[in-house]
């Protein structure tokens, strides 16, 4: 008996040297789960919180990819949540679609951190923000990677394959260009869209592509011209996660979406409420830094986040678009109706990358070489990556 016992332990040692402390500490993470064959170490996905926008940090091992960077001021604060995760380089970073809130953050990133490769679709964007992100690609002599749907590639133990655009030519549509992807480690799978919407997310079907995966990635921040009820059903989903700012003006998640969830009993983790959200995957479980949301709150289209009652009950079938206009909004409407001069409704100032009323202090002290009117809207301008002044908020 007591030669058996000195056996084992003199064979456990040996097995030690052989696998390195990694091995040993990879053995009692995954114990019991001899079916998988991940070994060298484990997976995370981290949904930052960069408030209205996107950017996923994954990382395997040593390996790191970043998906989008959120908008144009939150390029340092994706920088440093890589920093404080310890990321030196990045093996992949994707840019799903020239969106500003996707890419705006992204010249920063490229510029601070080593990387591989970066891609994007094949849409070029006459922006400020898409022309910043070219240039760091061109400053270091880097070209953009377009992927195919159906192209596989490996992070460390882990790898994904492209799922979408699946079609070159979604017309004027962005959103339609996203790069999607279904990422594989062990038997846990992730699928993130971008803002991939309904037309894309048909193509996708019509593939035949795997989209099948543990956990999904809400596809354009919740909203309802994306998430159809026939494509989450494909995805099959064990929690969602939903990526955006708090009473943010687009509305999102919208109630249809929050409500075909809560109907599916899906588990959903929200930025907007639980800040940035970590999952950790051993290749056969996966385990979350918070518990799922339970408010089931829709966003609502004018932007507030008050205390309205929007939250979706399980046995409306129909939900409702809250239309109610607060007084103070309408008002502030007509202020700005007041102050459209025949020459703009807003002036950029083509030097800070703000936007102003023709009527703010800033205009006249504004050189005329960086003065530009336009006559796009508001929504337009910050998806191009202008920020509105503090001083008139136009
Ligand atoms: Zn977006
Ligand atoms: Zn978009």
């Amino acid at each position: 008996m007591r030669k058996k016992k000195i056996w084992i332990i003199i064979w456990s040692i040996c097995l030690a040297l052989l696998l390195g402390c990694d091995g040993i500490n990879n053995l009692q993470f995954s114990s019991g789960k001899t079916s998988t064959k991940v070994t060298e170490g484990n997976l995370e996905v981290h949904f930052i919180d960069v408030g209205q926008g996107d950017a996923t940090l994954i990382k395997q091992g040593e390996h790191a990819m970043l998906i989008d960077a959120g908008d144009n001021s939150k390029g340092t604060a994706v920088q440093a949540y890589l920093q404080s995760q310890n990321i030196k380089s990045l093996d992949y970073v994707i840019g799903t679609h020239p969106d500003s809130d996707h890419i705006g953050g992204l010249d920063v990133v490229l510029y601070k951190f080593e990387w591989d490769t970066v891609m994007m679709p094949d849409l070029e964007k006459d922006t400020r923000t898409y022309e910043d992100v070219k240039r760091v690609i061109q400053d270091k002599n880097q070209k953009i990677t377009v992927p195919k749907a159906g192209d596989t590639y490996t992070l460390g133990e882990a790898e994904f394959t492209i799922v979408c655009p699946q079609k070159s030519d979604y017309g004027d549509n962005s959103n339609n260009y996203s790069i999607g992807l279904r990422l594989t480690y062990g038997e846990n799978h992730f699928l993130f869209t971008g803002d991939a919407e309904e037309e894309s997310e048909q193509d996708m079907l019509a593939s035949g592509m795997d989209l099948s995966a543990d956990v999904f990635k809400a596809a354009h921040h919740g909203s309802d011209t994306a998430n159809t009820e026939e494509f989450l059903k494909s995805v099959n989903p064990e929690s969602v996660v939903i990526s955006c700012g708090a009473g943010n003006s687009y509305g999102h998640p919208r109630a249809a979406v929050m409500n075909e969830l809560r109907q599916m009993g899906i588990d959903v983790y929200r930025t907007d409420e639980q800040g940035t959200i970590v999952a950790y995957s051993d290749g056969k479980n996966i385990a979350w830094n918070c518990s799922p949301s339970d408010s089931w709150k829709a966003g609502e289209p004018n932007g507030s986040s008050g205390s309205k009652d929007t939250q979706v009950k399980q046995e409306s079938t129909k939900a409702k678009e809250p239309t109610e206009t607060k007084e103070s909004e309408e008002t502030q409407e007509q202020e700005e109706i007041q102050t459209v001069e025949s020459s703009g409704t807003y002036v950029i100032n083509a030097n800070t990358k703000k936007f102003h009323k023709p009527s703010c202090s800033s205009v006249k002290q504004m050189s005329e070489d960086n003065r530009q009117y336009t006559e796009e809207s508001r929504e337009k301008l910050i998806e191009e990556g202008y920020e509105p002044c503090k001083r008139c908020q136009p």
